[in-house]
């Protein structure tokens, strides 16, 4: 199977290739700013040292600061970062958000660690990357394995290097401490508006059979959400447990047993247990792929029943998968859109912090409905504009345009 850098490079090369770009823009494009990799000592609670492997990489600043969250989980890699952080600047161009795109990891499983472990883990790495991040240079976030708390650790390791509270140096931080309302439902609330506006002339999502595969920060709150807006979301998972209700689960009471620290085998409510797997060739109107990177592939695509599809996760299908949807005419709204919420109620919380401002959720909700309907129209009027494309090609062509637009007007320095 193909790795999600090469899925990243095929994307941007069949991108290029209908944009007619030659070889010095493919190269500049494709180019990684900054790839910063480091093995780095953390103080373990036996008294004793591990060390740990951990990276940062900037892929494109011409639009402005670099953007991207950290990752904490064993099976990261330095391609897999690269690819994350390539995705992140189209992702920030489609939406139209000043930011460039970044990545980072540490190989860790946060929770095979203390609570204590991990604090050095991350304050450890976080001084590692210092001269690296930054304001105005480039601002981490969350990402799996990693949470608000953990951006709490960050900001004040960064800041206790300058001697002052940074608030703008890392987004995705508790509201205490100059994060954002809105910012926690970010990403499945940017998942609801968009499915809801491409799903418009036949009523929205209200009504709409949906399944949603994952069910953490991404699935477990697109589901909530889509629930309370009058879809019927009868299939839900997490990477153990799958629940089927015909007339839909409630997803908000099984969310709120998962935000508990739950997990959904243990859950109680009403529905019939199956295998996560069934999920994505479940019969409804919309599939929401939001777990984890190529779960629908060459293998399980032609059973995949879903009329649509809106990717909560990053790569959910693999470039074969995406081939196989295409032939079969089963539209699929791309993550660089779908799932761009997260990143822009990050760029309001960066700009909050500058201001030392704290916005009300309303005005946050209003703003990320505005920013991703327009998104949204940009990518659907380019498809129909060209014949045979899909809404992937659309966003990847938007793009990238947008960043060789802002690479050409300001040249190469010096
Ligand atoms: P998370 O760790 O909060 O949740 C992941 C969920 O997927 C969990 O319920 C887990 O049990 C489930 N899962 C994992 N493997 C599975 C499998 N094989 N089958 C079924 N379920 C499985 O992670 P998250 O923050 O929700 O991120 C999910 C995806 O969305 C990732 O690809 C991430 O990069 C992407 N993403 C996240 C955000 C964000 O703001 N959190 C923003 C954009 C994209």
């Amino acid at each position: 199977m193909a790795s999600a850098l090469d899925s990243a490079l095929t994307q941007f090369h069949a991108a290029a290739d209908r944009l007619a770009l030659g070889d010095s823009q493919r190269d500049l494009l494709t180019a990684f700013k900054t790839v910063f990799q480091t093995e780095f000592p953390v103080e373990m609670d036996d008294g004793g040292f591990r060390v740990f492997q951990g990276y940062r990489v900037l892929h494109n600043g011409a639009r402005g600061p670099t953007k991207g969250g950290i990752r904490y989980s064993p099976d990261v890699s330095l391609d897999e970062v690269k690819a994350l952080a390539m995705w992140m600047t189209w992702k920030c161009a489609v939406v139209g958000i000043p930011f460039g795109g970044a990545k980072g990891g540490v190989v860790v499983d946060p929770k095979s660690i203390s609570a204590a472990e991990l604090q050095n883990l991350t304050r450890r790495f976080t001084a590692e990357i210092t001269p690296i991040i930054g304001p105005d240079q480039d601002i981490p976030a969350p990402d799996m394995g990693t949470n608000a708390q953990i951006m709490a650790w960050m900001m004040d390791t960064y800041s206790m290097g300058r001697g002052y509270t940074i608030p703008s140096v890392v987004t995705g931080k508790p509201i205490a401490v100059g994060g954002s309302e809105g910012r926690y439902e970010a990403t499945g609330r940017g998942i609801l508006y968009v499915l809801d506006e491409h799903l418009r002339d036949s009523g929205g999502v209200r009504g709409k059979s949906v399944a949603v595969h994952g069910f953490g920060n991404v699935g477990g709150v697109a589901a909530r959400l889509l629930h309370q807006a009058g879809a019927r979301v009868q299939y839900i998972c997490d990477k153990d447990t799958g629940i089927y209700h015909p007339e839909g689960v409630d997803a908000s009471s099984a969310f709120a047993f998962i935000e508990a620290g739950h997990v959904l085998a243990d859950w109680d409510g009403v529905g019939q247990r199956i295998a996560p797997s069934e999920v994505l060739e479940a019969p409804v109107d919309v599939l929401v792929p939001a777990s984890m990177e190529h779960v629908v592939t060459e293998a399980n695509a032609e059973r995949v029943r879903a009329p649509l599809i809106i990717e909560g996760a990053n790569g959910p299908l693999t470039p074969e998968a995406d081939e196989i949807m295409r032939r079969r005419n089963i539209p699929v709204i791309p993550d660089v859109l779908a799932n761009a919420g997260g990143v822009t109620v990050s760029y309001f919380e960066w700009v909050q912090a500058r201001q030392y401002l704290h916005w009300r959720e309303e005005q946050v909700n209003e703003e990320l409905r505005r920013l991703m309907v327009a998104a949204y129209h940009a990518v659907w009027s380019r498809c129909l504009g060209e014949s045979g494309c899909s809404m992937r090609e659309a966003a990847q062509w938007i793009g990238v345009e947008r960043v060789l637009e802002a690479t050409t007007l300001r040249g190469i320095f010096p």
